[in-house]
């Protein structure tokens, strides 16, 4: 009872208490020793990614569950932590796990169908009516599954995907563990999943419920683009994620015909008209933005918009060179990302690097462009600020999310190393990656996938693609192109 209690305890009760509870406090950290933790990795050359760039060479990593608990010196950290599972990373990088800010999982069953096209063709003549003959749930769940095994295999822990029954995508996700910021993709023509843009509008309500607070995946709402939605479908889009509070992710000014397109219609390019909608706000993901002009930057900096720039795809389509210094140099959050891999072919992220470094090296005939650092930060932390998850994700730090990779730096290719930046962005392939962690679970272990049947996997996959040959007419690149090649070597009649 405070009534009967003194109001001040005498001096020398107070000086007892302080001494009674140090020697408590010295007594129980003499007694713990070092903390017990899920996993400690260690030996390694530690790559941050955090603000100061800071490399700690032998470093080690301590998880517990799924959380980062401390990133130090390998000599501290043994002293400080014990793991009851330890990683020796000797020879090897270890690094956030890689962000990739745009692709569409699934079409890995198209990698490869029709190469060498326009983008316009390739989706209208080859892409359209091939996934109107074959995406099916089904479909879906078995390309994510090919897709999570590349994705894992190439240091992937987290990508954005907008496609057809995303609920489908997220489960495989889940199962695969890996980390999704997913968007079933609205579209005004019918497609598989639906018929119009309130079908899939009713679909991404029922998708966002369904996985609201699931640690690993982020439900979006993903309209397709504002050349294949009307006015009043985008404003839906708007007003649905801001229902719920989700991030919305679209496609922006791929080519030069979507500038057309919008000019014609809106006299605006496709940014400011997007932007005269109310659409622009933070937690927005466009993804290329190849055609932007300085007034287009600066509506996109001043909402807070994050930018995936997808280099091969945009080079393979010859879309454009998207203009990322004076985007990054406007403070825009620009990540990378592979497109999906019928326009890539394939979902390598460390490739993504390379190609960004050297197409802007390229395009502004500066060698300083887009340096090894920069192209690593777009791969790992600018990603996740793109996608507003840098407070979960992107870099090591303790209190975030254990997404984490080990990258072997121990082959010939990789050596001798006089910078370990330079080599992941310059030589470092996807296959080099030995290990990878998502949110404290190790999915791959010394290049064996653990949540995934590798073979069963890929078995599957051959047998859809026989599935995708028989639906869709001879590929162009074969039909229209090697074919009279060979004809007119052989001496036959055209
Ligand atoms: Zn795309």
């Amino acid at each position: 009872m405070t009534s009967s209690m003194p109001r001040r305890p005498a001096p020398g009760n107070v000086v007892a208490l302080v001494v009674a509870l140090v020697s408590a406090l010295a007594a129980a950290t003499l007694t713990q020793g070092p903390r017990t933790v899920s996993l400690l990795i260690t030996n390694g050359i530690v790559i941050t990614m955090d603000g100061s760039r800071r490399i700690v060479s032998p470093g080690a990593v301590a998880i517990d569950g799924g959380e980062i608990v401390a990133v130090e010196s390998a000599g501290a950290a043994a002293a400080g932590y014990r793991g009851r599972d330890t990683i020796d990373a000797r020879g090897a990088v270890v690094m956030p796990g890689l962000i990739n800010t745009h692709t569409h999982a699934p079409m890995v069953l198209y990698r490869g169908l029709a190469d060498d096209l326009a983008l316009m063709d390739w989706l209208q003549k080859y892409i359209f009516p091939a996934e109107a003959k074959t995406v099916s749930p089904a479909f879906v769940a078995a390309g994510t599954r090919l897709a999570a095994l590349e994705m894992i295999q190439s240091g992937t822990t987290t990508y954005a995907d907008m496609y057809y029954f995303e609920e489908e995508i997220a489960r495989a996700t889940k199962a695969a563990g890996l980390r999704g910021v997913l968007g079933e993709t609205i579209i005004q023509f019918p497609v598989a999943d639906a018929k119009t843009p309130a079908d899939s509008l009713a679909r991404t309500e029922r998708f966002i419920k369904e996985f609201a607070g699931d640690p690993l995946i982020t439900p979006a709402v993903a309209p397709h683009s504002m050349y294949t939605l009307d006015e009043d479908s985008l404003k839906r889009c708007r007003a649905l994620a801001d229902q719920y509070h989700v991030p919305v992710l679209i496609h922006l000014a791929e080519t030069q015909d979507e500038v057309t397109i919008a000019e014609e219609k809106h006299h605006a390019t496709p940014t400011a008209y997007l932007d005269s909608l109310g659409f622009w706000k933070p937690g927005t993901l466009a993804a290329h933005a190849v055609w932007v002009d300085a007034r287009d930057i600066a509506i996109l900096t001043r909402a807070g918009v994050g930018v995936s720039h997808n280099p091969e795809s945009n080079m393979k389509l010859a879309s454009g060179a998207a203009p990322v210094p004076a985007m990054q140099a406007a403070g825009l959050a620009v990540g990378l990302g592979t497109d999906g891999a019928a326009s890539n072919n394939d979902l390598d992220m460390f490739e993504a690097m390379r190609q960004a470094a050297f197409l802007h090296k390229l395009v502004t005939k500066d060698p300083r462009a887009v340096p090894a650092t920069d192209a690593l930060a777009m791969a790992t932390i600018d990603g996740a600020r793109a996608l507003a998850m840098q407070d979960r994700i992107g870099s090591l730090e303790p209190g975030k999310r254990a997404d984490v990779i080990i990258v072997d730096m121990s082959t010939a290719r990789q050596t001798p190393m006089y910078d370990p930046v330079s080599h992941l962005v310059y030589v470092t392939r996807g296959d080099d990656v030995r290990t990878t962690i998502v949110d404290g679970r190790v999915v791959m272990r010394d290049r064996k996938v653990l949540t995934l049947d590798s073979e069963a996997v890929l078995a599957e996959a051959r047998r859809i693609a026989e599935q995708v040959k028989a639906a869709v007419a001879p590929p162009a690149n074969v039909a229209h192109q090697r074919e009279p090649r060979r004809r007119h070597r052989e001496g036959l009649p055209r």
